[in-house]
């Protein structure tokens, strides 16, 4: 048994291994029957057959036992002549088997642990070279079992097979039973950062032996319904073969009570998380590496929603090719002027005078067309692309800005930052660059951050926003409202202005309640000091409501779309005859 176990002979995937000796065999002597089989306490399991319908039988009806007893091929040329085997289920009922022959499987210490046969339902003769054949092939079978369990496809932590396996052993699953349904899970025991915190604090050590024992809870928690790999540092996979998905959830719900119960990191009681991502699996339709990726795309949902299960899906799958192909592109598209800037004016709310316009980027993909920023900008800010879109940004912006200011238009522009941009140390002192470089004042400019708990005065961003502010530029709280929205933090930053989110204004004109929500926020920014902007004003009626709220500035398709850089010119030159600047000035973009 101990000789089965390191050989891990009895997992499913060591038999499909198997499966292409099995039929060499049967080919060879030309028998209807070949099979491999390993004895456990009781049973003989036929991990790899062909022409049988039993996975296993029991030990007094098996024929091989007597061959797995001896170090030598064992033949019996006719079974019914023989009184051992004469009442034989096998040859008393279909198929009516007749002969066998098998060879001893023997472990490297020369323990036989199971046999390699071929069986014919007519009787035969067995030469010698036959003999030589099988006893040869047997060998194979033990090779092929050996190599398996030393070839290193094992997760040392664990001994668990790892993510090579798990690819190598779905093909030839796949190819053992094309055309078959099956669930594919991945699941995670620990997030990553609680991962890296306890191996600083505790090392590695306790870290894998809690990594090591949630996989065998794993493992015994699906004994005799999966195979387990260790594919991740905190990962698991398996392969399930299962009726519907509810049965699949319901057996996740089951293993994760098992899971989650505290474990033992060191001297410290650790309680592992359990998510799952899971998705059905066509074998031989679907490629290994693409299932991993589909339960990879699961388990990110499910860790991100904090649920026991999420499954693959498709539109998720499309929205994270379609971010992928966006960051692949965008550096190409930066070069071949792809993008440009446009400009949305801002009003004083009491005369509706401009004042200053919001630069809004915009990518024309030359294969995808118009892409919105509100869905490429997220994708570059999980990328290293962010630095280089806003360092473009504020070149354009800051041209267009002097060459504005040379034919006398006085006007400021407001530059949309992410975090990521001002995450980094001297961020602030680039930017005062730049402004200085295109002879400008830091006046003339004004930087809008989304509002997060990341903005403390202590934190990097917080340190840059203040160098910043203090070297002129204004600060600029966008789409305020819409999330943390909390103003205790804000006392904390030196911030000019909050651009109250276009979410917080929508219903100002039907809605008496959110009308008062908007004035109790405008009243209580003004008390704090700070100039109130109301972002996305879409129509006249919403334009006279904010006056009587007594917001102080206004910005929304109601006065003026985002447009190029022309007509800005344009309508500022003559923006006593055009006002309102409502229309369509040059953008064609909803927004
Ligand atoms: P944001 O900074 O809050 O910009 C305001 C968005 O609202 C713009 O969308 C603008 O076109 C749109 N908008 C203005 N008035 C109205 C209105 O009356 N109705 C409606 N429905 N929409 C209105 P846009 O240009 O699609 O930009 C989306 C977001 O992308 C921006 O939100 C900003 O967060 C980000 N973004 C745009 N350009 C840049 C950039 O150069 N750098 C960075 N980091 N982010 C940018
Ligand atoms: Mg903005
Ligand atoms: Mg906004």
């Amino acid at each position: 048994m101990t000789a089965l176990s390191n050989l891990q002979a009895l997992d499913e995937a060591a038999g499909v291994s198997l499966d292409r000796l099995t039929e060499l065999t049967a080919y060879t002597f030309e028998a209807p029957v070949a099979f491999v089989s390993m004895i456990e306490v009781d049973k003989q399991k036929l991990i790899s057959r062909l022409g049988l319908p039993m996975a296993e039988t029991h030990i007094r009806e098996s024929i091989c036992s007597h061959t797995i007893g001896s170090d030598q091929v064992q033949v019996v040329p006719d079974l019914r002549e023989d009184p051992r085997f004469r009442d034989n289920p096998l040859v008393i009922k279909p198929p009516h088997l007749r002969f066998y022959a098998g060879a001893p499987l023997m472990a490297q210490n020369g323990i036989a642990i199971g046999a390699l046969c071929v069986m014919d339902t007519v009787p035969r003769e067995f030469s010698d070279a036959d003999r030589r054949q099988l006893e040869t092939l047997g060998q194979s079978v033990m090779h092929q079992l050996e190599l398996r369990a030393l070839s290193g496809r094992r997760e040392p932590v664990s001994g668990l097979p790892n993510r090579h396996q798990f690819a190598i052993d779905y093909a030839s699953l796949a190819r053992r039973e094309p055309g078959k349904r099956m669930y594919a899970v991945l699941v995670d025991i620990l997030d990553i950062p609680r991962a890296n915190e306890a191996g600083q604090v505790l090392g590695m050590p306790p870290l894998e032996a809690l990594i090591r024992r949630a996989g065998v809870r794993l493992k015994l928690g699906l004994d005799g319904i999966a195979d387990v790999y260790h594919v991740g540092v905190t990962r698991f996979a398996f392969l399930v073969d299962l009726p519907g998905p509810e049965d699949l959830e319901s057996l996740l719900t089951e293993i994760q009570k098992r899971m989650i119960r505290p474990l033992m990191a060191g001297a410290v009681p650790m309680a592992p998380m359990f998510h799952a991502g899971a998705c059905a699996v066509d074998l031989g339709v679907d490629e290994a590496q693409d299932v991993i990726r589909k339960i990879l795309i699961g388990l990110h949902s499910a860790i991100s929603s904090q649920g026991l299960v999420c499954w693959y899906s498709e539109t998720r799958d499309e929205s994270l090719r379609r971010g992928y192909r966006l960051a692949a592109d965008a550096e190409r598209s930066l070069r071949q002027q792809d993008f440009h800037l446009v400009y949305q004016p801002r009003f004083q709310l009491s005369d509706l005078s401009p004042r200053s316009a919001e630069v809004l980027i915009r990518w024309n993909h030359p294969q995808l067309g118009p892409v919105s920023p509100a869905e490429f900008i997220p994708v570059f800010e999980r990328t290293a692309l962010i630095g280089s879109v806003t360092a473009w940004v504020l070149a354009n912006a800051l041209e267009q800005l002097a060459i504005w200011k040379r034919s006398g238009i006085e006007l400021c522009l407001s530059i949309n930052l992410s975090v990521k941009d001002l995450a980094k140390a001297g961020a602030a002192a680039q930017i005062l660059a730049m402004i200085e470089g295109k002879g400008l004042a830091p006046a003339d400019v004004e930087v809008e951050i989304t509002e997060g708990e990341w903005l403390r005065a202590s934190s990097l961003p917080g340190e840059q926003i203040s160098e910043l502010a203090a070297a002129g530029v204004r600060v600029a709280i966008d789409d305020f409202g819409s999330g943390y929205s909390n103003f205790g933090y804000l006392t904390e930053l030196p911030i000019h202005t909050l651009k109250l989110d276009k979410s917080l204004i929508d219903n100002i004109v039907e809605d008496e309640r959110a009308f008062l929500k908007a004035q109790a926020i405008v009243r209580l920014a003004q008390d704090l000091g700070y100039v109130t902007v109301a972002e996305g004003a879409e129509t006249l009626e919403q334009v006279g409501r904010l006056k009587a709220l007594g917001c102080d500035e206004i910005q929304g398709y109601a006065l003026a779309r985002p447009m190029r850089p022309e007509h800005l010119s344009a309508a500022l030159t003559k923006a006593s005859e055009v006002f309102p600047w409502r229309g369509d000035a040059g953008e064609t973009t909803s927004g």
